[in-house]
């Protein structure tokens, strides 16, 4: 016998031995058994065409076992029958509950044998009005009534255009009401968690005006209800007379979700002005995704699944990649945001492959995409709390030193003068100003000058106590607002920074400041201003008579520390 030979003798015995595999055995339904999963007494027939009926398919020899990583045929355009048995062994008749797990069939029909030769059919699926069904529940169920001793035949018929998920068990009625009992709950915390971040950032909306917001919660409310559409309970509560609305949501809520989530995360992450080009790909996205979601308008499901499957991949990578560059430019808030598509990423690649049939149906399968889901909407969530802190810091501090900014220190310096005068208390401002950094940054450059006004930045966080208030007030100029502080207290306070700046070497050169102030006890200048004005003038002063050096007016004046301070004309 050559190779050739040998081979097909081979495939022949296979083919044999697959032929004689054993029917499965009966489910034997003893009293108390619970639940059973189907899939081992399951067989399968597979119709191309569609045009098969009960009769020929109960007459055929077609039938085999179900593969072993169960009924999960993804998309599939043949009709697709199976049938078990149960036997009721006891001495009374039972009455079963058969469930379907995967709700979203088009055409699902049941046979369901009497035990004396005859058949009760049940038409349903998710075309059919939901008012329609026996039960009032999301999934399909049927009730299988074994007469005592007998062996009962069932057979369905599945036909869909969307994934082939055959997923059934069988019940006592106690059983599945358990079952359904706790699964309620657990949809009940999911959902409750996606309405709860809508209402949440609905409000924050609200107060902050963030537009980046707005894109979120419609992302929410939407990526929500489409998976209320996938788990049936859309179809249950929201719409059950309207069987075609039914499914074609699907795809509509779908290809929205991308478009909000695209143009939340262009808002978010600012992607016209940090990334133009990725920003123009994600428009391009959006529109293709809304041109699928009106396509679905007036083309057969089947005709938009593929191209919102290749739309979902496209956008996914994208938006990945706009976080990661953002993230790559230190953007801070864009971490959350990595993390959150990450922790989501995971979950939609696991169902991706359950939905193309690469991968079996299960818990993790059906639901860990649901759970990533609301695990990413918390995420985005803090993503956001975090943008809105971020946008605040940049709006009161300046970058470069961390310091509060120009306009942060003007509404200090109003605030504390109004504070002073109101409880009689002093209070003291410091202008400092770094001497001759015109040359230094000509002779060591921009960089190393800015090396030296976070230096300085940093001997003037130092030089303060707590409650005072430290700014970059310019370029290379700075204030301290320091509420409560006497002219020694200040003058003292203006001493420290001077000196401590003196010890400090940036690009091996030295530096030293001048510093102007302005202390008040009692309050007797006019306002805020006029506070501003003397510490400028004292300022200029202590340029003007040789720099590195402390000129302090005071309206009151009070000794000074010899040597240390340089006094200006009492005003
Ligand atoms: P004076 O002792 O009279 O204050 O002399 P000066 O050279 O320090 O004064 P002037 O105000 O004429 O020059 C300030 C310089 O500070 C000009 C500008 O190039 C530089 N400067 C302002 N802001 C920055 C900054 O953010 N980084 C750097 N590296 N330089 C800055
Ligand atoms: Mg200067
Ligand atoms: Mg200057």
């Amino acid at each position: 016998m050559g190779l050739p030979a040998r081979l097909s003798f081979l495939l022949l015995v296979l083919a044999a031995s697959a032929g004689l595999r054993a029917q499965p055995a009966p489910v034997v339904a003893t009293p108390g058994f619970g639940s059973i999963d189907l899939l081992a007494h399951l067989e399968l027939l597979e119709d191309p065409e569609g045009r098969l009926d009960l009769a020929s398919v109960m007459a055929s020899t077609g039938f085999t076992g179900m593969p072993a990583r169960g009924g999960n045929f993804g998309f599939s355009g043949s009709t697709w029958w199976v049938r078990f048995a149960v036997h009721n062994p006891g001495g009374e008749r039972i009455e079963l509950l058969l469930r379907q797990d995967y709700p979203l069939i088009d055409d699902l029909r049941a046979h369901i044998g009497d035990g004396a030769g005859g058949f009760r059919t049940i038409a349903t699926g998710d075309q059919v009005p939901f008012e329609r069904r026996e039960l009032d529940l999301r999934n399909f169920v049927f009730g299988v009534s074994v007469p005592a001793g007998a062996t009962v035949p069932v057979y369905l018929r599945f036909a869909t255009t969307g994934t082939m998920d055959i997923s059934l068990h069988l019940h006592e009625p106690a059983a599945l009401f358990g079952l359904v009992g706790v699964e309620q709950l657990a949809y009940g915390m999911y959902y409750g968690g996606f309405l709860a971040l809508i209402v949440y950032n609905l409000f924050i909306f609200i107060a902050v005006r963030d537009r980046v917001f707005f894109w979120y919660l419609l992302y929410a409310v939407v990526f929500g209800l489409h998976f209320a559409v996938h788990n049936g309970f859309a179809f249950q509560f929201l719409w059950p007379a309207q069987p075609t609305w039914a499914n074609q949501s699907l795809v509509v809520l779908l290809g929205l979700s991308l478009v909000f989530a695209l143009q939340f995360t262009r808002g978010f992450l600012d992607a016209a002005r940090v990334t133009p080009r990725m920003d123009k790909a994600a428009i391009v996205l959006q529109a293709l995704a809304m041109a699928i979601v009106l396509g679905s308008f007036v083309l057969p499901y089947a005709r938009v699944i593929v191209p919102i499957a290749v739309v979902t991949a496209l956008v996914t990578g994208l938006i990945l990649a706009m976080g990661t560059w953002a993230m790559a430019k230190g953007y801070r808030p864009a971490r959350y945001f990595m993390l959150a598509w990450a922790a989501m990423l995971f979950t939609v690649f696991a169902y991706m492959l359950k939905a193309f049939g690469l991968l079996p149906h299960n818990t993790f399968t059906q639901n860990g995409f649901q759970i990533g889901s609301l695990l990413e909407m918390t995420l985005l969530s803090v993503a956001l709390a975090a943008r809105v802190r971020d946008l605040q810091r940049h709006s009161f501090s300046d970058p470069l030193t961390n310091l509060l900014n120009r306009r942060s220190f003007d509404q200090h310096l109003e605030l504390e003068f109004i504070r002073a005068t109101r409880n009689r208390t002093p209070v003291s401002l410091l202008m400092v100003d770094i001497d001759h950094f015109k040359r230094f940054n000509d002779q060591h450059g921009h960089a190393a000058g800015d090396q030296a006004i976070q230096a300085v930045a940093k001997q003037l966080r130092r030089s303060v106590r707590q409650g005072d208030v430290v700014c970059r007030y310019g370029g290379e100029e700075f204030a301290a607002i320091l509420p409560g502080a006497s002219c020694p207290d200040a003058a003292m306070v203006a001493e420290k920074i001077r000196a401590s700046v003196a010890q400090v070497r940036v690009a091996g050169q030295s530096l030293s400041v001048s510093v102007g102030v302005a202390c008040s006890v009692d309050a007797p200048y006019e306002d805020a201003d006029e506070l501003f004005r003397t510490a400028d003038e004292a300022l200029y002063e202590a340029k003007a008579s040789g720099r590195d050096r402390v000129v302090q007016h005071g309206k009151r004046q009070a000794a000074p520390r010899p040597g240390t301070v340089a006094e200006g004309p009492p005003q």
